[in-house]
C-alpha cells in the first residue's frame, strides 16, 4: 500500500516523498516518487539534499564562487498582486498564465544556484533566511545557554541542538579534513562480510541508518485499519530517480545511464578505489540496479492503493523470498514483534530474492558501499558534494551552480531537527492571528465544498451521504503540531557533521520502527513548521497547512479577500479535493481503504477523470515529450476542484459585505484569478521539467494555472471571453468534478 500523502508542490525546499519505490538520492525528483510515506520522507528537504556543482572545477573553486553568488532577487513588501508582474499586452483569452505572469517571468531568470524559480522558491528562499538567522544566534549563543539555563529547560536544548548540529555544519574545514573518515567503520564492516548473511545484517544496519538500500522498510498507517501502525516492505534500493531510468531505451535515457555510472566511478575513486576498479565497480552497481528496477512498479502503477496493499503473515513474506532470512533481517533491525507486514510490491520482491540470490558477495560490497557514500556524500567533504551536486542536481535537473554551504547546512538543520528548529521559528515568525484567519478560510471552503457535493449531478444520495461524512470528519492542522517531537535523545555535537546527520537518521529510523504494532498518534506532522507546501493525507483524512506557506503571495494579511481566496483558498481547496481524487476517494472518513461508492456513482466519476487525463494529456511542454495524464490525474483534480470551490467560497465572503470596488481596474472576480495564476508563476530548466515530467504527479505550473481555469465557466464570464478561444474548452470537453 502507498500512502499518497499528496502534497501541493514537490521538490521545493521541503517538500515531500509520497509513497516509496526508488529513494534514490532524496533529490526532489525522487520524493515524489514512490515510498511509503512516512513523516520522515515528508519531512525531508529535497531540493539540496544532492549538492553538487554543474561546473566542473576544483571543489573548493566550486564552493567559494557558490558562497559568494548573488542572492536571487525578491520584492521586499510587493503589493498582493503586483500589476508590473502581468504582461498586458498578452490577452486574458489567448494566454492567462501569461496575461498574469508574464512581467514576473521575464523580470526573474532563473538563479544560478536553482534549477526552477518558483512562488513557493522565493518564499523558501524567505524561510531559509529566518531558519539561518535562528541557526546563526543559535550557534553562538548555545553554549553559554546550556551551562548555565535559566532559560526553559527545553527551550535551552532546542537552541543547544540547533546550534549544535548548524555549527557543526559550517565548520567547513572540519568536515573537509575529515573526508571519507566519518564512514569509515561502516565501510570496514561491508568489505569484511563473507557470506550472504553477513550481507543481510549489513543490509539492515544500512537500514537502521536510514539507507535505503536493496528494499525499503519503514512503518506506516493499516491502509484497512487505520487506527494501526504496521510493518511496510517497499520497493526500492535505486540510485537514479526512477525504475524508468534504468529500463527506457531511447538515447537521452541511455546517455543519462552512461553519465550515471561515470558519477559512480567517480564517487567511489574519491572514496580511494583506483580508477579502473572503480570503472568495473560501477558497471557492477547499473546491474545489480538494473535488476531492481525490472520488477519494481511504474509511477503511475504506483497510483492504485488496492494494488499496493498486500498485508500478509510473516510466513507468507518469507515463502515469497525463500533466500532472505526475515526473521534474521528483523532481529537485526531490532524489531521484536514485526506484526503482519503489508508488502507493497510482492512481485518486486521475488525479483529482489533471485537479485538477492546470484549476486555475488563481493558485488554486494561494492553495491553497499555505494550506497551508503551516495547517502551521505553531501555531508561529507566538497569533493564529495561537489560530485554528488554535478550529476543529481547539475545533469539531471540543469542547476548551473550548488547552493551557499549556509543554504545547505540549514536545510539539513531542518530536516533533521525539525521540529525544534520550526519551534523557535513560529515563535518569531508565525502570529496567532495568522492561523485564526486561516481556520475561517479552511471552514468556508469546506462549507462550500459541502454545497458543492450537496448539489452535483452526478451523484446519487447514498454515495453523497457519505462523501459528506468523510468531508465533515477532516482533520484539520495549521501552523505547527500541537505537541513537538522529543529530540532529548538524539545525541549532537560540534566534533563531526556526518556524525550528526548519521546519528539523525538513525533516531528518525528507529522512531519510525518502534511505532509498529501501536496505535496511530494523530497528532504528528508530516512536514515541518517553515515548510512552503501543504498536504492531504487519506490514512489520516486531514488536510495539513504549516506556517511556512502561510505568507505572500499564497497568503497577505493585508491584501483583499479575492486575492487570497485566490491563493490560499484555492491551495486549501486543492487539498480539500485530494480527499476526493481518484487515490483519497478510495478512503474513508476514518481514513480506512474502503469502497463507500455506488457502483453508479463510481462508474460516474471515473468517466470524468478520464476526461481530465485527456485534457492533460494533451499538453506538451517540451517538444515530443507530454504531459502523464494518468501520473498527473490526482494533482489536477485537485487543481481543478479546489480553484472551483475557493472561488465559491470567495462569493460567499464577499457577499457578505456588499459590492467590492475594483483594484487597479480589475473587479474582485478578476482579482481572484489573478492571485490563483501567481502561485504558480515560474521559470524552469529544459533538464528540471523533463524528469519532472517523467517523475512528479504534478503538472508543470503553466498546465497548473490554464488546465483548471480553461474548464471554469466563471472564470470564462470574470473576464468575458468569447467561446471558441484558447482559455476556454468547448462545454462538451469540459471537465468537473468536483
Ligand atoms: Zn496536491
Amino acid at each position: 500500500m502507498l500512502k499518497p500523502i499528496c502534497l501541493l508542490c514537490t521538490g521545493l525546499l521541503a517538500a515531500g516523498n509520497l509513497f516509496a519505490q526508488t529513494e534514490p538520492n532524496k533529490s526532489p525528483a525522487t520524493q515524489d516518487a514512490a515510498k511509503p510515506p512516512t513523516v520522515r520522507d515528508a519531512a525531508k528537504p529535497t531540493t539540496e539534499q544532492s549538492p553538487p556543482p554543474a561546473v566542473a572545477q576544483s571543489p573548493a573553486a566550486a564552493n567559494t564562487s557558490a558562497d559568494q553568488a548573488a542572492k536571487p532577487q525578491v520584492d521586499k513588501n510587493p503589493p498582493p498582486l503586483d500589476p508590473k508582474n502581468m504582461d498586458t499586452s498578452i490577452k486574458p483569452a489567448d494566454d492567462f498564465y501569461l496575461f498574469a505572469n508574464g512581467g514576473w517571468v521575464k523580470r526573474n531568470p532563473i538563479p544560478p544556484e536553482f534549477s526552477r524559480w518558483a512562488s513557493f522558491n522565493e518564499l523558501g528562499e524567505k524561510n531559509n533566511d529566518a531558519l539561518h538567522e535562528i541557526a546563526e544566534k543559535a550557534a553562538a549563543v548555545a553554549p553559554k545557554t546550556a551551562a548555565k539555563s535559566k532559560v526553559e529547560k527545553a527551550a535551552a536544548a532546542d537552541l543547544l541542538k540547533v546550534g549544535d548540529f548548524y555549527a557543526s555544519g559550517m565548520n567547513e574545514k572540519e568536515v573537509d579534513d575529515a573526508r571519507v573518515k566519518p564512514l569509515q567503520d561502516e565501510v570496514k564492516r561491508i568489505d569484511a562480510m563473507k557470506d550472504r548473511k553477513d550481507v543481510l545484517k549489513e543490509i539492515a544496519r544500512l537500514h537502521s541508518m536510514g539507507v535505503t538500500a536493496f528494499f525499503g522498510f519503514t512503518s506506516g498507517q493499516d491502509d484497512k485499519e487505520s487506527t494501526m501502525v504496521i510493518a511496510q516492505a517497499f520497493q526500492g534500493g535505486l540510485g537514479m530517480p526512477d525504475r524508468d531510468y534504468y529500463t527506457k531505451e531511447d538515447e537521452a535515457s541511455k546517455k543519462l545511464r552512461d553519465q550515471y555510472v561515470e558519477h559512480v566511478t567517480k564517487m567511489l575513486t574519491l572514496a580511494g578505489e583506483p580508477a579502473a576498479q572503480a570503472a568495473e565497480n560501477a558497471k557492477k552497481v547499473m546491474a545489480l540496479e538494473t535488476a531492481l528496477a525490472k520488477p519494481a512498479r511504474t509511477r503511475v502503477e504506483l497510483r492504485d492503493p488496492q494494488k499496493n496493499y498486500n498485508k500478509m503473515k510473516q510466513a507468507d513474506l518469507q515463502a515469497l523470498t525463500p533466500d532472505w532470512n526475515w526473521a534474521d533481517y528483523f532481529k537485526a533491525i531490532n524489531l521484536a514483534t514485526p506484526g503482519d507486514i503489508n508488502v507493497g510490491q510482492p512481485d518486486f520482491f521475488k525479483g529482489a530474492n533471485e537479485v538477492f540470490k546470484t549476486v555475488s558477495v563481493d558485488d554486494w560490497k561494492t553495491y553497499l558501499r555505494w550506497h551508503l557514500l551516495h547517502d551521505l556524500a553531501p555531508s561529507l567533504s566538497n569533493d564529495f558534494v561537489n560530485e554528488n551536486f554535478r550529476y543529481f542536481e547539475g545533469t539531471l535537473r540543469g542547476t548551473k551552480q550548488i547552493k551557499p554551504r549556509w543554504k545547505r547546512v540549514v536545510a539539513k538543520t531542518d530536516e533533521e531537527l525539525g521540529e525544534s528548529i520550526g519551534k523557535l521559528y513560529v515563535a518569531e515568525h508565525f502570529p496567532p492571528e495568522a492561523k485564526a484567519r486561516a481556520l475561517e478560510m479552511v471552514n468556508n471552503i469546506k462549507e462550500a465544498l459541502a454545497d458543492r457535493i450537496k448539489t452535483l449531478e452526478w451523484m446519487d444520495e447514498a454515495t453523497k451521504q457519505e462523501a459528506l461524512k468523510k468531508l465533515a470528519a477532516f482533520t484539520v492542522k495549521i501552523g505547527y503540531p500541537d505537541k513537538w517531537r522529543d529530540y532529548s535523545l538524539l545525541k549532537i555535537d560540534r566534533i563531526s557533521y556526518a556524525q550528526n546527520v548519521m546519528r539523525g537518521d538513525s533516531f528518525e529510523t528507529d522512531r519510525q520502527l518502534k511505532k509498529i504494532g501501536k496505535p496511530v498518534d494523530r497528532s504528528e506532522w508530516g512536514i515541518t513548521p517553515p515548510t512552503v507546501n501543504a498536504y492531504y493525507n487519506p490514512n489520516m483524512n486531514e488536510i495539513v497547512f504549516p506556517a511556512g506557506i502561510m505568507q505572500p503571495p499564497f497568503f497577505d494579511p493585508k491584501a483583499d479577500d479575492a486575492v487570497n481566496y485566490g491563493g490560499m483558498g484555492a491551495v486549501i481547496g486543492h487539498e480539500m479535493t485530494h480527499g476526493f481524487d481518484d487515490q483519497g476517494r478510495q478512503y474513508d472518513a476514518v481514513g480506512n481503504l474502503r469502497d463507500w461508492w455506488s457502483p453508479e456513482s463510481a462508474k460516474a466519476y471515473t468517466d470524468r477523470s478520464k476526461a481530465i487525463v485527456t485534457q492533460y494529456s494533451g499538453y506538451e511542454p517540451l517538444a515530443g515529450l507530454h504531459i502523464n495524464g494518468e501520473l498527473t490525474q490526482g494533482e489536477n483534480i485537485a487543481d481543478i476542484g479546489g480553484v472551483k470551490i475557493a472561488y465559491m467560497a470567495f462569493q460567499k465572503a464577499i457577499a457578505k459585505k456588499g459590492p467590492q470596488p475594483k483594484i487597479d481596474g480589475f473587479t474582485p472576480e478578476q482579482r481572484f484569478f489573478l492571485g490563483f495564476a501567481q502561485i504558480w508563476r515560474n521559470n524552469q530548466r529544459e533538464e528540471d521539467l523533463k524528469l519532472r515530467l517523467n517523475t512528479d504527479p504534478h503538472s508543470p505550473g503553466r498546465f497548473r494555472t490554464i488546465g483548471p481555469l480553461s474548464n471554469l465557466t466563471e472564470f470564462q464570464k470574470a473576464f468575458d471571453i468569447p467561446d471558441g478561444s484558447p482559455m476556454v474548452r468547448p462545454a462538451d470537453q469540459r471537465v468537473n468534478v468536483w
